[in-house]
């Protein structure tokens, strides 16, 4: 809560009274009072603003006539309880400076003016404070979508916008997306919000089921820098893509800075609405493909050297070159040996041969048996837009044809099933149908590094749901 633009409710507040009231009652009650601060009481959850008035008399008649009328419209625009204490300012307001409907543009609201003079911003609550551009190599497979972030934060609104990062699991979209907003958030008073888009689907769930539609419409169009992670969570959910595509254009018109990611290209989301597609693609689109060898090196170094830990070059080798897939499993993998390290102390160094020992279950991921075929399909089927018939069915079209191919593949990769085996809960095809689809990922996957991160993610889906049915 402590995020939201306070004035703003306050000043919408006004406007709607304004309309409800005649000309004549409104300027002589509500045109000389001035927003002075918000509390927030982290405890309670409570919210109090304090408000200027200009004399005794004016605040009595004003909590006499229009308390209960003021305290609804604060709820209804906020979508919270706000209780409201009068502060006597007398009638020195500059007519330059008196807060009235017309000048609600002025947002540069009293929280934000006090937070300037503190030496340095407290955190934000939606960023994580480590995921910063100072930690975040960069390298061939990722260069363009770092100097496009960096871009945004010294320019937001103006250098790209919106920006779409996108890519596979584990390859830093997170990490690049709270880097914008940390930056921006540390060296300007613009508002940042950052939210998952599960986050973003609950509050708007919320706001429908609660009446709170303005309070969620007046945090997201109102303000300056929106991030949002992993928009492919709004596959199939019409309701809050129709939400998002307004925020979109009414942020873009305004020219405020909107940044999202997506673990695919926008091309491939499914079940979206066009109309939400077509703006994504007006944006900018930067991919991060996987790391390289030298890159996979200069990140452990850096992880080890930010954990104060020294890892040996030999040891830096062996997991760059046994982990290549992605970011987040290269740091557990190091994470695992700074454990050891950390246990073990001094008395025993740890040298390659403990450290292949001791990785020995990350390197060689065992196959899963209890994986059923049908899950995979399901899932693979899935992300794709299809169903599990068209997998194991004998259309040729080359989305199906896709795939097909590469379900076999993960489930050869990820089951002790025979090719025989694979062939038959394909609707009965040969084994060497199934041959051919796995070969043809493999020639795929020599030519297109992205593919591995998609093949990543879907094991990972595939996992996450064989876990729960
Ligand atoms: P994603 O959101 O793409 O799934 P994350 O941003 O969560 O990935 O990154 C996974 C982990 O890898 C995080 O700990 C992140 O800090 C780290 N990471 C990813 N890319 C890099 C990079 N280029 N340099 C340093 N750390 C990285
Ligand atoms: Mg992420």
């Amino acid at each position: 809560m402590a995020d939201l633009d306070y004035e703003g409710f306050w000043n919408e507040t006004l406007i709607q009274l304004r309309n409800d009231l005649r000309e004549e009652e409104f300027s002589g009650w509500f045109s000389d009072m001035k927003f002075l601060h918000a509390r927030f009481d982290d405890q309670t959850g409570e919210i109090n603003f304090v408000v200027g008035i200009p004399s005794a008399f004016h605040r009595d008649k004003v909590r006499s006539h229009y308390q209960n009328t003021i305290n609804s419209k604060l709820k209804e625009i906020s979508g919270s309880e706000i209780s409201l204490t009068f502060e006597i300012i007398g009638r020195k307001l500059d007519k330059k400076e008196e807060i009235t409907p017309q000048n609600r543009k002025n947002t540069e609201s009293v929280i934000e003016k006090t937070t300037k003079k503190k030496e340095k911003k407290e955190k934000h609550p939606q960023m994580r404070d480590d995921y910063i551009f100072d930690r975040f190599i960069k390298g061939d497979n990722n260069s363009f979508a770092v100097n496009a972030a960096k871009a945004i934060s010294n320019n937001p609104g103006k250098a790209y916008n919106p920006l779409l990062i996108y890519g596979g699991v584990g390859l830093g979209k997170t990490h690049l997306m709270h880097a914008i907003g940390n930056q921006i958030y540390e060296n300007s008073d613009n508002r940042v919000i950052c939210i998952t888009s599960e986050n973003f689907l609950n509050e708007y769930l919320d706001g429908l089921g609660q009446g709170k539609m303005n309070a969620f419409k007046n945090k997201y169009r109102h303000t300056d820098v929106l991030l949002i992670d992993d928009i492919q969570f709004f596959t199939d959910k019409p309701g809050v893509q129709e939400e998002l595509f307004h925020t979109f254009n009414a942020l873009l018109d305004a020219k405020k800075q909107l940044v999202f990611t997506c673990d695919r290209p926008i091309s491939e989301l499914k079940k979206f609405s066009e109309r939400l597609i077509s703006r994504f693609e007006l944006g900018v689109k930067a991919d991060l493909q996987p790391p390289r060898y030298e890159e996979r090196c200069a990140i452990l170094r850096s992880v080890a050297h930010t954990r104060s830990v020294k890892i040996a070059d030999d040891i830096i080798d062996l997991v760059s070159k046994n982990i290549s897939s992605n970011v987040r499993d290269l740091i557990s993998a190091l994470n695992n040996l700074i454990a050891y390290i950390e246990l073990v102390g001094e008395g025993k160094p740890l040298t390659v041969d403990i450290a292949q020992r001791h990785l020995k279950n990350i390197f060689n991921a065992p196959r899963q048996s209890n994986l059923s075929m049908d899950n995979i399909i399901r899932v693979v089927a899935e992300n794709y837009g299809l169903t599990p018939n068209d997998l194991k069915g004998k259309k040729k079209s080359q989305n199906i044809v896709s795939a097909r191919q590469l379900a076999m593949f993960i489930g050869r990769e990820m089951t002790d099933y025979s090719t025989t085996e694979i062939g038959q809960d394909f609707g009965g095809k040969d084994h060497t149908t199934v041959m051919h689809s796995i070969n043809k990922i493999k020639a795929k996957l020599l030519t297109d590094p992205s593919l591995e991160s998609t093949i990543e993610s879907l094991k990972r889906s595939i996992k996450e749901f064989s876990a729960k049915y």
